[in-house]
């Protein structure tokens, strides 16, 4: 397991699965060269014949005083899925494990509906989806609401009903404040409500992505669109504000779908050109 210090606030990451894809299958792009042209991405980032590892974890952020998850993977029993068989992993024990069993979860941060960020929302229980963590708020962005909740196609019904059925959801705003030292920043392509999480502690800062990115190779190619982006030109004026943003502020950037060592640091170079720095943060 793995975990960074901020402060006073620690946050986990709960590993739930590791998929090794090609970049044609998670971006859009058919330059096969493209993570060669960056050979520092190597090996944590990217293989000699264009696949890599794609992470999918949940993130919990412990402040003392909260327990926030971040994203809770694509979950067990759901039916099949883009890039997954049908899981049974550990996922929930192993969140126990850490010491966080379902009910000492307090918030449950949505970054945006796609499946594999809300699965574990709910569990099944004799033959019924039912909410996971009871005792928790799960905030999903008002934008990212609407945005599915008008697609005839979304299937929330898993996912996201058992827990409107029960009132465990807040519908916020893309800047919204959790509690001190976390809050939400809007990052809006991949979907139109997205957000990240930024946590702060003790003069300290790290931002969790989201699906903002899939791989860092987008911090340096930032028109290199996700598949998934439901619109690609706002994704990409998303993470060029990104970079602008963090790089080169001591900031760590936690990849929702990067594998370990999972966090950097955005440096500029000497010629402007971007980097993702983990050397030193394993
Ligand atoms: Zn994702």
């Amino acid at each position: 397991m793995t975990a960074w210090r901020i402060g006073t606030t620690v946050i986990h990451k709960v590993l739930e699965a590791e998929v090794t894809v090609s970049l044609a299958g998670v971006l859009r792009t058919d330059d096969t060269a493209l993570l060669k042209r960056y050979p520092w991405l190597a090996p944590d980032f990217g293989m000699a014949d264009g696949t890599f590892v794609l992470s999918v974890h949940g993130l919990v952020v412990d402040t003392g005083a909260r327990r926030i998850l971040v994203d809770t993977c694509v979950g067990n029993g759901r039916a099949s899925v883009p890039f997954l068989p049908m899981l049974d992993s550990a996922w929930l024990e192993d969140l126990a494990a850490l010491g966080y069993p379902p009910e000492s979860i307090d918030t449950v941060v949505c970054t945006h509906l796609h499946f594999d960020h809300i699965g574990w929302n709910t569990r099944r229980v004799d033959g019924k989806w039912v909410p996971t963590f009871p005792r928790a708020r799960h905030l999903v962005t008002r934008a990212e609401w609407d945005h599915w909740a008008s697609d005839a196609d979304a299937d929330l019904h898993d996912t996201m009903q058992p827990l409107l059925d029960e009132g465990l959801v807040d519908f916020v705003g893309n800047d919204h404040r959790v509690c001190d030292g976390v809050r939400l920043e809007a990052a809006p392509g991949h979907t139109p409500g997205q957000v990240a999480v930024v946590v702060e502690s003790g003069g300290e800062r790290a931002v969790i992505t989201g699906d903002l990115v899939h791989h860092p190779v987008q911090f340096i190619e930032p028109d290199v669109a996700g598949l998934a982006d439901t619109d690609a030109a706002r994704a990409a004026a998303t993470r060029r504000a990104f970079v602008d943003r963090y790089a080169d502020t001591g900031t760590l950037v936690i990849g929702t779908h990067f594998p370990a060592p999972t966090a950097g640091l955005l440096r500029r170079g000497g010629d402007g050109g971007v980097r993702f720095v983990v050397d030193g943060l394993r």
